[in-house]
């Protein structure tokens, strides 16, 4: 499959091949020509697999032509969680629009609005936002929204992870009901189905990896280690395998800044990205970080959202997230467009209960290493996949015992007395045995431990 059996036009194909890329990914394939159809879709693709070009695309080309922008006026809005993935679209909005007469903008909170107010007067054909900085810029009257054609949700898990429900409620309300909708996500959950129900019409469904598999290309593993050694046998893994770009997970901002000192006092040049840290620090950060000129960014889920950087060889779990979905956020930072990368997880015999959470999210239990002078004083104990019960098919309602069923729910005191009933069955009754355990290791019953030096 080629870009240019895609549909899209010569002034695109030209940007896509100045970009270096010969191939379309399985994402684009598949939501290129669905959203140059004008239809709306819903596609659960992780990071990584080239997604934000399968709408940036076909919507550039959807633009081209139409109405000239008004002053103050948007014609497609793009919102992601953070301020960093803003950007990166953002980026790419302008390397795939370069030879259209287009105009984008970025927005996003921690900054001035004075700017982006200024900026915004002209009219902009692509707005790409954060749900808060844009709802600010809607109360100054900066930004309206009569012309929006396109809208495209990115992350949508991540900004509901992030609280951004009542927001996105609230810029819904604002756009007018006629435009096309794409909604990304990493993986399908209730919650984003129930999301979608408000966001998408009639959308064609795409899933271009199972949902909560972690990214194929990632050899991942683990190291058992003490909670007390994890830097020191960070700092012996970076100089012994000669890692120079290093993307390291902390769960605190506090930790992040604290192992940077660590490491820097080992010699390692480190620095750390997270929330606290203004916003032109962490863009000059980055920058370092891309040009080898720092070795090691410590970052924490909220700031690593939209850091992309191609070929990103190893990524590290100095600890695990609390949240199993982040492990999956995480190392998909590494193995990206078709490239082998590591991700790599220092665990502590604490953290077991957060190592299964992970290893049943993804289906599979991590392999297990130890390095000699680093053999934990307390191992991490020995976790199995929990068995997945396969559905029952719903059986059908007897219609008498429904009618029944529905005479009782209508008399309150027998309702209570069936609800005491039940009460008690579950209290007394036999106890079903709600899951069973199975390891996943072929021909063996248990995970496996290596020692290496
Ligand atoms: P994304 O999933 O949008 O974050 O993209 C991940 C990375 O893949 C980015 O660095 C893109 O520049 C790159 N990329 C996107 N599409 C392709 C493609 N068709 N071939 C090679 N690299 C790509």
């Amino acid at each position: 499959m080629s870009f240019s059996s895609l549909g899209l036009s010569k002034y695109l194909l030209q940007a896509v091949e100045e970009s270096g890329y010969t191939t379309p990914t399985p994402i684009q394939v598949k939501a290129i020509p669905a959203i140059l159809s004008g239809k709306d879709i819903m596609a659960a693709a992780q990071t990584g697999t080239g997604k934000t070009a399968a709408f940036t695309l076909p919507l550039l080309q959807g633009l081209v032509g139409g109405p000239q922008v008004q002053a103050n006026h948007i014609r497609a809005l793009i919102l992601t969680p953070t301020r960093e993935l803003a950007e990166q679209v953002a980026r790419s909005v302008a390397t795939y629009g370069k030879h259209l007469s287009l105009k984008s903008l970025v927005v996003y909170g921690g900054v001035k609005i004075n700017p982006q107010m200024m900026k915004l007067r002209g009219g902009i054909d692509v707005l790409v936002a954060t749900p808060g900085r844009l709802l600010d810029l809607f109360n100054k009257n900066a930004v309206k929204f009569s012309q929006v054609e396109f809208l495209v949700l990115d992350e949508a898990d991540r900004m509901l992870d992030l609280g951004f429900r009542a927001d996105i409620r609230k810029i819904l309300a604002l756009l007018p009901g006629k435009r096309q909708n794409l909604l990304f996500s990493a993986t399908f959950s209730s919650e984003i189905r129930s999301l979608s129900r408000t966001v998408v019409n009639n959308p064609i469904q795409i899933e271009v990896s199972p949902p909560n598999s972690a990214a194929k290309l990632v050899k991942q593993w683990i190291y058992e280690v003490d909670k007390n050694r994890k830097t020191a046998l960070l700092s012996h893994l970076i100089r012994n395998k000669n890692w120079e770009q290093v993307l390291v997970f902390v769960r605190t901002k506090i930790g992040a800044d604290s192992l940077v000192r660590k490491l820097k006092g080992d010699g390692i040049s480190a620095a750390a990205i997270h929330g606290d840290k203004s916003q032109s620090v962490r863009t000059r950060t980055l920058a370092d970080f891309k040009a080898g000129i720092t070795h090691v960014l410590v970052a924490t889920d909220i700031a690593a959202r939209g850091i992309d950087i191609n070929q990103l060889p190893q990524v590290i779990n100095f600890d695990l997230p609390k949240v199993p979905g982040d492990y999956i956020h995480r190392i998909g930072r590494t193995g990206r467009a078709g490239q082998q990368g590591e991700g790599i997880s220092l665990v502590s015999a604490d953290e077991v209960k957060l190592l299964s959470g992970i290893e049943n999210l993804i289906r599979q239990l991590l392999v297990r290493e130890v390095t000699s002078g680093f053999i934990p004083k307390h191992s991490v104990p020995l976790t199995r996949l929990t068995k997945m019960r396969p559905k029952k098919p719903k059986k059908k309602k007897n219609p008498r015992k429904q009618f029944a069923d529905q005479k009782t729910d209508a008399d309150p005191k027998s309702a209570g007395r069936r609800r005491g009933k039940q009460r008690r069955d579950s209290s007394t009754g036999p106890r079903k045995k709600r899951l069973s355990t199975k390891s996943n290791r072929p021909g063996k019953g248990k995970n496996t431990r290596k020692i290496k030096s």
